[in-house]
């Protein structure tokens, strides 16, 4: 199966399961809007908690707010987001879709790399043990011209996207004959700049209405509330304040599903520190957010860092940690030294003093900060795309499994009592009774109990408990594990310890 039908399969399954639903969809959906169902709200709660306690219980020096998400218009002047919040669009005259620039060339550099791996692959097919990839690469004519071509284009675009320069992009799309995957023509428009925040009125008309936005990021409500925090929470430098809340971006080319919507929830972190201590701070956070992820143990391999070429104007450090989706490597969080940049705007278009004093040296100054993003339903993404997958058994049956890490599982234990009678749905219900205030649990007395453990493997249940008649005499239960499909008796009083051992909480913050 290829990675795009696993993906597609994995789509279907978000449905089916109630996980993620298409926005309106009796009204045939709204592009690029999803809702969260049943089961897909749970695993994005624990998902949210996973990330906030990692932030604010287990940093003394880092509070939570909850911003509102109209802010005032002025705030998007002083962030550069009304200015500079632009995508690069082109048309295609003829099938009439619309593209990123940027990303046609990013897609037509890939495709390149592409060639040149497939190159090196079949070089060392061809030479076996005595391969040797770097000579390979330095002589291979074919490599060699590919790399050449690379190497050109790459430069070209840097330097456009450097300069802003929308002809340049259009000449690179033509000069590589970049053509429309739909209609297969290169009849493009021109390269236009398309700016992504919504925008709405704010009071009626009578009273002279306001033109606001739909906050593109969650940040800009950290930064105008710093000094609220700073002073209400006698905060000293260094602190952060973390948030989570939606944001809302019109995304030219919505696509990959939750990957790229247009309302969204970021989880972000403003991490405020004294200037020139930034650097340090910034490997601090590289390395802790990692950490955060990898905990989760879904493979340190499929993680990596990518440091970006090109620095927006205000930041001096920047990378983005990449997630191994099923259509490669893209990135789920980014983390970024933005110097003075927000807080200084914000003082000098507010005139309101935002200067730290440091009780120690006696100095004023106006902190650093330090952010690290990362958006909520990529986070999603991430968990449940490495988490489907689909298993042949022994009886040669198949059966599809979500390996959700079982501290951020919808539902951590589903009660089964064996069949509808004999006293065994009120043990059952007993069992519940026990559980519930602690775990989210699932009670199911319908269909055979092999077609039960199937749907509870299907929505990553990590334990299956089965009630039977024995039960009635021993006070134990069967405990089906999600992974290894193994069965053990427990006795209900060792339960709530047992499940609480693997899907609990703290015990992963623990790793961190
Ligand atoms: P991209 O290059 O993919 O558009 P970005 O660099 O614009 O992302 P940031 O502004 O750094 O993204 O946002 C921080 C995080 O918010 C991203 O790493 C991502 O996880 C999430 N995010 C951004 N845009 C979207 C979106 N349209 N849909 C879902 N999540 C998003």
């Amino acid at each position: 199966m290829t990675q795009d039908e696993l993906f597609k399969i994995l789509v279907a399954h978000c449905k089916e399961y109630g996980f993620i639903f298409p926005s309106s969809e009796i009204y045939d959906g709204l592009g690029a809007v999803y809702d969260y169902g049943q089961l897909g709200v749970e695993l994005k709660n624990n998902i949210k908690r996973y990330w906030w306690e990692a932030m604010t219980r287990l940093n003394e020096n880092i509070v939570g707010i909850d911003a509102a998400i109209f802010m005032h218009p002025s705030t998007w002047v002083a962030s550069g987001h009304v200015a500079a919040f632009n995508d690069p669009l082109i048309d295609n005259r003829d099938s009439k879709k619309r593209y990123r620039a940027d990303v046609l060339i990013e897609d037509y550099l890939a495709r390149i790399e592409e060639k040149i791996k497939k190159e090196v692959e079949k070089g060392r097919k061809r030479f076996g043990d005595a391969f040797d990839e770097e000579k390979f690469r330095e002589t291979n004519p074919n490599v060699l011209r590919e790399k050449a071509h690379y190497d050109e284009v790459h430069g070209r675009y840097l330097k456009a996207e450097q300069a802003n320069d929308f002809a340049e992009y259009k000449q690179i799309i033509l000069d590589c004959d970049i053509v429309c995957p739909i209609s297969g023509t290169k009849n493009w428009t021109d390269v236009r700049q398309f700016n992504l925040m919504f925008s709405t009125q704010f009071g009626s008309t009578g009273e002279g209405a306001n033109t606001v936005y739909l906050r593109p990021e969650t940040a800009q409500g950290i930064f105008v509330d710093y000094i609220n925090v700073q002073k209400t929470g006698r905060m000293k430098i260094p602190f952060g304040i973390a948030q989570i809340g939606k944001a809302f971006r019109n995304e030219v080319v919505a696509r990959q599903f939750i990957f790229r919507m247009r309302e969204f929830e970021q989880m972000e972190m403003e991490f405020f520190c004294k200037p020139g201590t930034e650097m340090e701070w910034f490997n601090k956070w590289k390395e802790a957010r990692m950490k955060w992820h990898i905990a989760l143990g879904m493979g340190a391999e499929n993680y990596r860092f990518h440091d970006h070429e090109k620095l927006a104007h205000y930041a001096n450090a920047a990378t983005d940690i990449e997630f191994n989706f099923p259509f490669g490597f893209k990135e789920l969080e980014g983390i970024h030294s933005r110097t003075d940049f927000d807080l200084g705007n914000h003082q000098q278009l507010s005139g309101k003093k935002l200067t730290y004093f440091d009780p120690e040296t006696g100095e004023s100054y106006v902190p650093y900060c330090v952010e690290t993003s990362i958006g909520v339903d990529r986070m999603f993404l991430t968990v449940l795309s490495h988490a489907y997958r689909s298993e042949t058994l022994e009886n040669g049956e198949t059966r599809v499994v979500l390996g959700i890490p079982a501290p951020l599982a919808p539902v951590k234990a589903a009660v089964l009592p064996l069949v509808k009678k004999d006293g065994l749905p009120e043990l059952a219900q007993k069992v519940m009774d026990l559980l519930k205030y602690d775990f989210n649990c699932q009670y199911e007395e319908k269909d055979s109990i092999g077609k039960r453990y199937r749907r509870q493997d299907a929505i990553g249940t990590p334990f299956c408990i089965t009630v039977d008649h024995k039960s009635l005499e021993d006070g134990c239960v069967t405990v089906r594990d999600r992974d290894t499909m193994s069965q053990e008796r427990v006795a209900v009083d060792a339960l709530h310890d047992m499940i609480d051992r693997k899907v609990s909480l703290g015990n992963l913050l623990r790793q961190l």
